[in-house]
């Protein structure tokens, strides 16, 4: 049995695809010429089973969706106290290329350009050589995404020839000291990370490790730990939108960073990685049929972080065989709370089941069932039911 999740990703991108709004970002040349149809989605949940519909083998680059990582890498190395000396917390509501700093003379916050190319010259210490520090970074990347990730060199150069604003910004964080390296080459090797190259597949990993305390559920390997993961994500939640911040947390409510190629990553907390991707952005940067996917999968699933939800607690608490009047069945006992993350779980746990197994699906100590999870399993009820030998008995 394929779970319902596939399906629902398509629809989704069904509802999407006709929103034909914003434009390319043509502001670095290079992304001015790209096909701006492909239009992804991508879903990896928190034990690494990855979903994903439409165009999910475009590659494109990364842009500011590696902010959250390098932070991630810089808190991991220097430390909580060494980072937030170099760049501050605070939602600062500007654009991504404000030009202004915070009277300490610190970025308000690592999303920001100004915050990201302090955070990157931060890995690595100071005297690091320049391409090393890319090369510790685009494979810090790596760790996140699973797999090897490397830079696309013609989007590099194309940015890196117009890139005056963020020259411009970090001759700012030079003068007052945020930097001590030479500005332009920063600015260099920060291009040269936001030209690393991925799919929307990828970007629903690294969003998971960030949403499963820091370990790639995919390799099993812990890339960073934990507690900078809780500081990643709150950064995430309160500025990864920019000056759209406030719209997207009322809306989506999930902790979110998006790039100018056109990507959305997301990360919610404990359950899953979410990954869109569609290259026509809006105003704030923000890939606009993007949005509207992930507005789809937070409402459609119940995502939004301030949904009240009981404890999110254990699933499957024993498989053991009961007694019916014809014969024996499989027992399944769910315990604690029903949601998207859960009833996913156990559909894919009910699809190993062989298919003439009668299977008690036993919901006692369920504490609490939210309306997606309901459905999820009434529809499964209903698919499972009407196939096959197998009966499936709720009690
Ligand atoms: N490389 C881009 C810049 O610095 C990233 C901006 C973004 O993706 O929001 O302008």
């Amino acid at each position: 049995m394929r779970t319902q999740v596939p399906q629902y990703l398509q629809e989704v991108l069904q509802a999407c695809e006709r929103n034909d709004e914003g434009a390319l970002a043509d502001y670095i040349p290079e992304l001015g010429n790209v096909d701006p149809n492909p239009l992804a989605v991508a879903v990896c949940m928190g034990d690494g089973t990855v979903y994903g519909a439409g165009d999910a083998d475009v590659e494109f680059t990364i842009q500011s969706m590696s902010k959250p990582f390098v932070y991630a890498l810089a808190l991991h190395e220097r430390g909580l106290e060494a980072t937030l000396q170099q760049v501050g917390v605070e939602p600062s509501g500007d654009a991504f290329n404000d030009l202004s700093l915070r009277e300490d003379g610190r970025p308000q916050n690592p999303m920001i350009n100004a915050g990201a190319m302090a955070v990157h010259a931060m890995i690595g210490g100071p005297q690091a050589p320049l391409r090393e520090r890319t090369d510790m970074i685009v494979d810090g990347l790596s760790r996140f995404a699973g797999r090897q990730l490397s830079v696309d060199e013609e989007v590099y150069a194309s940015e890196f020839a117009t890139a005056f604003r963020n020259r411009a910004i970090a001759n700012l964080l030079r003068n007052v000291g945020i930097i001590e390296q030479d500005p332009r080459d920063i600015v260099g090797e920060y291009t040269r990370q936001c030209a690393t190259t991925v799919t929307t597949n990828d970007l629903a990993t690294m969003a998971v490790t960030l949403a499963m305390g820091g370990r790639n559920p995919v390799t099993g390997e812990q890339v960073v730990p934990a507690w900078v993961c809780r500081y990643v994500l709150s950064v995430m939640m309160t500025c990864g939108m920019y000056d759209a911040a406030g719209d997207w947390m009322t809306t989506v409510g999930i902790p979110a960073k998006s790039g100018v190629s056109g990507g959305i990553l997301g990360a919610l907390p404990g359950q899953a990685g979410l990954a869109a991707f569609s290259p026509k952005v809006d105003s704030h940067g923000h890939s606009v049929r993007g949005v509207r996917v992930f507005e789809h999968l937070s409402r459609d699933l119940n995502l939004h972080l301030m949904e009240v939800q009981e404890a999110r607690v254990r699933l499957l608490e024993s498989s053991r065989e009961v007694k019916l009047r014809d014969g024996l069945a499989r027992h399944l006992r769910l315990r604690g709370a029903l949601y998207f993350g859960s009833v996913e779980r156990l559909l894919r746990e009910l699809a190993d089941i062989p298919d003439e197994d009668t299977v008690v699906v036993d919901l006692s100590d369920v504490t609490h069932i939210n309306p997606i999870g309901r459905r999820m399993l009434l529809d499964a009820m209903e698919q499972l039911g009407g196939t096959g030998e197998r009966r499936l008995v709720l009690v």
